[in-house]
């Protein structure tokens, strides 16, 4: 690809420019306690799908992980190099383009956008295999359908974005493992030289699968684990067997040795609580003892930090997005009106919804529907305009985004 090399001799020095601005957005699977309500613009936090208390799982994107060690899980020199290879010419200068309208707009308060995103998240699939007791797909609580994306889809929709695109997160809602299709789909992005990466509950990695995740190309496989013994583990992923999620791990591990591949990036991410701290150190030494590459420590959002009913907040301060007043508990962030996450990484799902964010579980803010036009269409489009209009006037205003940690520190390096 000839443009591929040519790119690679203008990435350091383009990266150079762009490498402070981008990386302040996380993206975010949030998993909240109670089933949907639904939910309009300023309706508030307790009107959105779930309820009181949640959990949220950010999964780190491409210019988290990279640039801003404020907010990044941890940096790795291969994951890294990787990720840099599949930069060009052409997808360094979108990114500068989306970050200069997004400075534009955010310093105006007017909305531009001169760019396409720099990476999406694409949903292969609502249904889940696990009853997590805080997450929609768990509890079976989505106002829209269950479905599965179909591969021509999405094919079609890549080919539309690919040569600005740098990142897919392929995972949104439910077990991307249960799409039949979801390995071939990473193997047609993984062909566009698409960074590509995906959350499992690591359920479904059976030798085979194990094989062809490998052959897929994947770039990084995070596994959710959130906790060390059976008893910890299920307390969150009600119906899940740890020893599964160990197995698949082992089996990842020996397929990526046995193939000599360089990638997935493998992770272990910990969602850090009040019920699971005390097993930070046993994670680690799980995850060197089987051979994964690295551990990430998530912070946890609740709802009502204020009075944390169901003492989520961990103890050690350092993994708790809240700190102790007189009262309670007070968040630590500030909730700036500005929203990086919508000038580069929209997410799609199953069926062809664009809705802003992975805070918009339920896809309650339509932004444009693939099935009906094209992506540049519906970027470019009024529903798009306005809701960056929205944000720049007031994300309090907005009931997904005034709960939301965006611009907040969620990772912690052990
Ligand atoms: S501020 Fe709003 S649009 Fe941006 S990430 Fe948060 S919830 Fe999503």
């Amino acid at each position: 690809m000839r443009n591929f090399e040519q790119g690679r001799v203008w990435n350091r020095a383009c990266l150079r420019i762009v490498a402070k601005g981008f990386g302040r957005a996380p993206s975010l699977k949030l998993l909240r306690k109670r089933p949907a309500t639904g939910g309009q613009a300023g309706a508030g936090k307790k009107d959105q799908i779930g309820g009181d208390i949640a959990l949220c799982t950010v999964s780190p994107h491409f210019f988290s992980g990279m640039f801003n060690f404020t907010t990044m899980p941890g940096f790795n020199r291969s994951d890294s190099i990787n990720l840099l290879s599949k930069l060009t010419f052409r997808r360094a200068w979108n990114g500068i383009r989306v970050l200069g309208s997004y400075y534009v707009s955010k310093w105006t308060k007017s909305p531009v956008q001169w760019g396409y995103p720099v990476s999406i998240s694409f949903e292969p699939t609502t249904s889940c295999n696990l009853r997590c007791p805080e997450c929609p797909s768990g509890l079976r609580a989505f106002t829209r359908p269950t479905g599965m994306l179909q591969r021509d889809f999405f094919t079609e929709t890549i080919d539309q974005l690919y040569k600005d695109l740098l990142y897919l997160v392929f995972y949104f809602q439910g077990e991307p493992y249960l799409n039949p299709d979801f390995l071939d789909m990473v193997s047609y992005a993984s062909g566009k030289k698409i960074y590509t990466a995906t959350s499992t509950n690591a359920h479904y990695l059976n030798d085979n699968n194990a094989r062809r995740t490998i052959e897929s190309g994947l770039d990084r496989l995070i596994i959710s684990i959130d906790g060390t013994t059976q008893d910890v583990y299920q307390q969150y992923r009600v119906g899940g067997r740890l020893d599964k999620v160990l197995e698949g791990t082992r089996n990842i591990v020996k397929w990526k040795k046995q193939l000599k591949s360089r990638t997935p990036f493998i992770v272990f991410q910990f969602l850090v609580v009040k019920p699971n701290e005390h097993q930070i150190e046993d994670v680690k030494k799980l995850a060197k003892e089987i051979g994964v590459d690295d551990v990430w420590f998530k912070t946890a959002q609740v709802y009502d930090y204020e009075n944390d009913p169901n003492h989520l907040i961990p103890t050690i301060d350092k993994y708790s997005r809240y700190r102790k007043t007189e009262n309670g508990h007070e968040f630590k962030g500030k909730l700036a009106n500005h929203c990086w996450r919508l000038w580069h990484d929209p997410v799609i799902t199953w069926d062809g919804l664009v809705a802003p964010c992975c805070f918009d579980k339920d896809a309650q803010h339509r932004l444009g529907n693939l099935k009906e036009k094209t992506f540049k269409e519906i970027w470019n489009d009024g529903e798009y305009k306005q809701f960056r209009k929205n944000i720049l006037k007031g994300r309090k205003n907005i009931d997904i985004c005034s709960n939301c940690s965006e611009g907040t520190k969620v990772w912690e390096n052990s």
